[in-house]
């Protein structure tokens, strides 16, 4: 078993309780409880943000976006937006 993983299952309270099942993932925006379909993930040291097919697991610097929010985002000035498209969409 990965340690990392025993770590954190040793620390499970009754605040975890509150986490999101992976199946009902919304958006990250605060104002925003549409269902997320994409993930968004900042690559510091690229000066990059990638967006990407919704995650499987929560990684630091990601954040899940929904349809509206994934076609409305933008990256910080001098960052560059990758984009990975579905396989099937024309683009
Ligand atoms: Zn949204």
């Amino acid at each position: 078993m990965n340690p990392a993983y025993g770590a954190a299952r040793s620390f499970w309270a009754p605040g975890a309780l509150t986490l999101k099942r992976m199946t009902t993932r919304t958006c990250s925006r605060i104002t925003c409880h549409n269902v997320a379909v994409s993930t968004f993930t900042y690559v510091y040291a690229d000066s990059m943000a990638v967006l990407g097919p919704l995650s499987t697991q929560h990684e630091p610097h990601s954040y899940d976006l929904c349809a509206k929010h994934s076609e409305s985002l933008s990256a910080p000035q001098g960052w560059q937006v990758v984009r990975y498209v579905a396989v099937g969409n024309d683009f």
